[in-house]
C-alpha cells in the first residue's frame, strides 16, 4: 500500500498470516514511506487486559450491588412483614382493648340504630338494664326511657343529630320498672351513609342525691341567712356589700340592690370607722379569731340606731379571704333603755343634789322669818317700847309669818303635785275680774316704784266667763308675776292672755335680768335655782316654776320660758279655753 502511495492506518494480514495493524505515513522530503506494524493481538493484548480488568470490576460491582440491593429489598420486606405484624398485633390489642372496655366499662355503651334500635350493648348496659343480650340487641331505645321522659327522646336526637355530639340528662327504665337518672354522651355516626347513634351513658343517682344534698343544704343555709332574726350581711374583701338578709334591710331601711352599692362606712355611724377599719385588719391578719363591737348605724331615713355587732372571716383552703360575715343585734331598744336609766340616774343624783340644796334654802328661808318673829316677839316684850316701835314689830312679825306661810304652802302644793294628790276643782270664773284684781294687788304689794305692770285682756269683760280650777290659775300667774317682780328692778311687766284656737294662751313678760339659755331647760326642775352672782341675790325655794308646771299640766296645758341674759325673761302657758 505504501508502494501505491497510501498513508494511514489500516487492518491487515501480514506475511505471517497473523491479523495487524499497519501505519504508513510519507517521510517528508524522501520519496520514502515509513510503515510501521504490529500485530493486532499485542495490540489488543493490553486493551483485553484491561476490559478484562474493567469486567471485573464490572461484575464485582454488579454483584456488590445486587446484594446491597438483595438485602434492601429483603431488609424492606422484613420491614414491611414486620410493620404489617405490629399494625396486626395493634389491632388485635386494639380489638382487646375496645373488649375489655366494653366488657368491664362502669359506663353504658350502646350502638343505636337509625331506626333507633340498640344494635350493640357493653355487659355493663345488660346489667344495668336487666335485659338478656338476645332480650336486649334489636330492642327499641325509648323502651328504656321513663315514661316522663320518652317525649323529650326526639329532640335530645335533634340536638346529636345537629351537632354531631351532646351530652344530657334523662331518665332511664330497667326491666323491672324502676327508673334511674343517667347523663348520656351521644355522638353521631355515619357509616356507609348510615346514621349510627353511639351513646355512652352514666348512672347518675349518687351524684343526684349528692346535688339534692347539696341544693336542701343550700336552701337551708339561705333560709337560715334570710330569715335569720338576727341582721346579716355578706361583704367581700374590699368589704363591699355581697349579700344582705330581709332582717338588715328591715333594720336599715335599704333594700338588697341600694346596699350592694355600699360598703359598712356608708352606714355606720362616722364615730366607728376607724375602729372598725383597724379591727378588720386584725382580724385579716389573724390577730383576733372573730370581732365584737356594738355600734351606731345610720338608717335610710337618717335615723340612728344600735348594734351589737359580730365580724367573723371566712377563708379558702388556701387561707385566703373570700368574705366577712356579719351579724348584727338590733340593741337599739336596749342601749336606750340603758340611756335612760343612765338619765334617770342622773337625774336622781340630781334631785338628791337639788334635795341638798333646798333644805339648804329652805332652812335659810325659813330661819330667817323665824328669826324675826322670834327676835320682834322677844323684843315685844320690853316695857319700854314705843307704841310705834310695837306696831313696827308687829308688822315685821306679822310679814315674817305670811312669808313662813308662803314657803310652807310652797312645800306642801309640790309634795301634793308630785305624789299626786291635787284635783283640779273646776268652777265657773270670770277671767277678766280675776285678772284684774290681781293686777290690783300686785300692784299695792309692790315695793319698787320703777317697775310699772300693765294688763291685756282680749276678751270682752261680760264675754270672758269660762270654766278652770281658779285657785290655781291664780296661783300660776302669782308665782309668775312674783317672779318677774323678783328679777326686774326697773323696767316694765306685762300680763295677760290671747286666744289660740281652742286655747286661752297667758304671758307674764318682763325686762329683767333674764334666765340665760343654758337653763331653760332646766328651771322648771323642782328646787332648780339659776346658779348666777346676779340670781343668787334673790331668795327663793326653787319650787315657784315647778308648781306651775305642775298645775298647767293638771289644767291640760303646757308652759315655756322664752328669755335671753339681761333682756327680760316671758312665760307662756296655755290652758283649754272652756266658756262657761
Ligand atoms: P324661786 O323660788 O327660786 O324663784 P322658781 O321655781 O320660781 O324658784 O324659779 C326658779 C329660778 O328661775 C329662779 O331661781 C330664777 O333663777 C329663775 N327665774 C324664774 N323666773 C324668772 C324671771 N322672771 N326672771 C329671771 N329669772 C327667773
Amino acid at each position: 500500500m505504501a508502494v501505491g502511495g497510501i498513508t494511514g492506518t489500516i487492518d491487515g494480514i501480514d506475511y505471517r498470516n497473523v491479523r495487524v495493524v499497519a501505519a504508513m505515513n510519507k517521510i517528508p522530503g524522501t520519496a520514502w514511506y515509513m510503515v510501521t506494524k504490529m500485530d493486532r493481538d499485542e495490540i489488543l493484548s493490553a486493551l483485553t487486559y484491561q476490559m478484562k480488568m474493567i469486567l471485573i470490576i464490572l461484575i464485582l460491582v454488579i454483584i456488590t450491588s445486587g446484594s446491597f440491593l438483595a438485602f434492601i429489598i429483603r431488609d424492606q420486606r422484613v420491614a414491611f412483614y414486620r410493620e404489617k405484624y405490629e399494625a396486626e398485633l395493634n389491632r388485635l390489642a386494639l380489638v382487646k382493648h375496645f373488649d375489655y372496655i366494653l366488657k368491664f366499662a362502669n359506663d353504658i355503651i350502646l350502638l343505636i340504630d337509625r331506626n333507633l334500635n340498640i344494635i350493640e350493648a357493653n355487659d355493663r348496659a345488660l346489667e344495668f338494664y336487666q335485659y338478656t343480650r338476645s332480650e336486649f340487641i334489636g330492642m327499641k331505645l325509648e323502651k328504656i326511657r321513663a315514661p316522663e321522659a320518652v317525649s323529650q327522646l326526639q329532640e335530645d336526637l335533634k340536638t346529636v343529630d345537629e351537632n354531631e355530639y351532646a351530652t344530657f340528662e334523662t331518665v332511664h327504665k330497667r326491666k323491672d320498672n324502676t327508673t334511674f337518672p343517667v347523663e348520656i354522651s351521644s355522638r353521631l355516626v355515619i357509616i356507609e351513609g348510615s346514621k349510627y347513634y353511639q351513646s355512652i351513658g352514666r348512672d347518675i343517682t349518687e351524684r343526684k342525691s349528692i346535688e339534692n344534698i347539696l341544693r336542701e343544704s343550700e336552701e337551708k343555709f339561705r333560709k337560715i341567712f334570710e330569715e335569720s332574726p338576727f341582721s346579716i350581711i355578706m361583704t367581700g374583701k374590699d368589704f363591699g356589700i355581697l349579700r344582705t338578709n330581709l332582717s338588715f334591710c328591715n333594720l336599715i331601711g335599704y333594700d338588697d340592690e341600694e346596699l350592694k352599692l355600699f360598703t359598712f362606712r356608708n352606714f355606720t355611724h362616722p364615730d366607728y370607722i376607724a375602729n372598725d377599719e383597724i379591727s378588720l385588719l386584725k382580724l385579716i391578719a389573724g390577730e383576733i379569731p372573730v370581732y365584737h363591737t356594738e355600734k351606731r348605724y345610720i338608717c335610710k331615713d337618717r335615723s340612728i340606731i344600735w348594734g351589737s355587732t359580730s365580724v367573723s372571716i371566712i377563708r379558702n383552703k388556701k387561707d385566703e379571704v373570700q368574705f366577712f360575715l356579719v351579724t348584727i343585734e338590733d340593741i337599739t331598744s336596749r342601749k336606750n333603755a340603758m340611756t335612760e336609766l343612765i338619765t334617770a340616774k342622773e337625774k336622781a343624783e340630781e334631785s338628791d343634789k337639788l334635795k341638798t340644796a333646798f333644805l339648804h334654802n329652805v332652812s335659810h328661808e325659813i330661819r330667817t322669818p323665824m328669826n324675826a318673829i322670834i327676835g320682834f316677839s322677844t323684843l315685844l316684850n320690853d316695857p319700854d317700847l314705843t307704841e310705834e316701835d310695837r306696831t313696827q314689830y308687829i308688822d315685821i312679825i306679822f310679814q315674817s309669818g305670811s312669808q313662813l306661810l308662803l314657803i310652807i304652802n310652797d312645800i306642801v302644793d309640790i309634795a301634793n303635785v308630785e305624789s299626786g294628790q291635787v284635783k283640779v276643782n273646776l268652777t265657773q270664773m270670770n277671767l277678766n275680774s280675776t285678772l284684774k284684781s290681781l293686777n290690783e294687788q300686785f300692784r299695792i304689794n309692790r315695793k319698787q316704784n320703777n317697775v310699772s305692770m300693765s294688763l291685756s285682756t282680749i276678751l270682752p269683760d261680760e264675754d270672758s266667763n269660762i270654766i278652770t280650777d281658779n285657785t290655781k290659775l291664780v296661783q300660776i300667774l302669782s308665782n309668775l308675776i312674783n317672779n318677774s317682780i323678783k328679777f326686774t328692778r326697773d323696767g316694765q311687766i306685762d300680763f295677760g292672755y290671747v286666744l289660740k284656737d281652742k286655747l286661752l294662751e297667758f304671758f307674764v313678760k318682763d325686762t329683767g335680768i333674764g334666765i340665760p339659755s343654758e337653763y331653760h331647760s332646766r328651771i322648771f326642775d323642782r328646787f332648780y335655782q339659776v346658779d348666777s352672782a346676779v340670781s343668787r341675790q334673790y331668795s327663793g325655794t326653787g319650787l315657784g316654776l315647778s308648781i306651775c308646771k305642775g298645775y298647767v299640766e293638771l289644767l291640760g296645758g303646757t308652759i315655756k320660758v322664752e328669755s335671753e341674759s339681761g333682756k327680760g325673761t316671758q312665760f307662756i302657758f296655755t290652758i283649754p279655753f272652756l266658756r262657761a
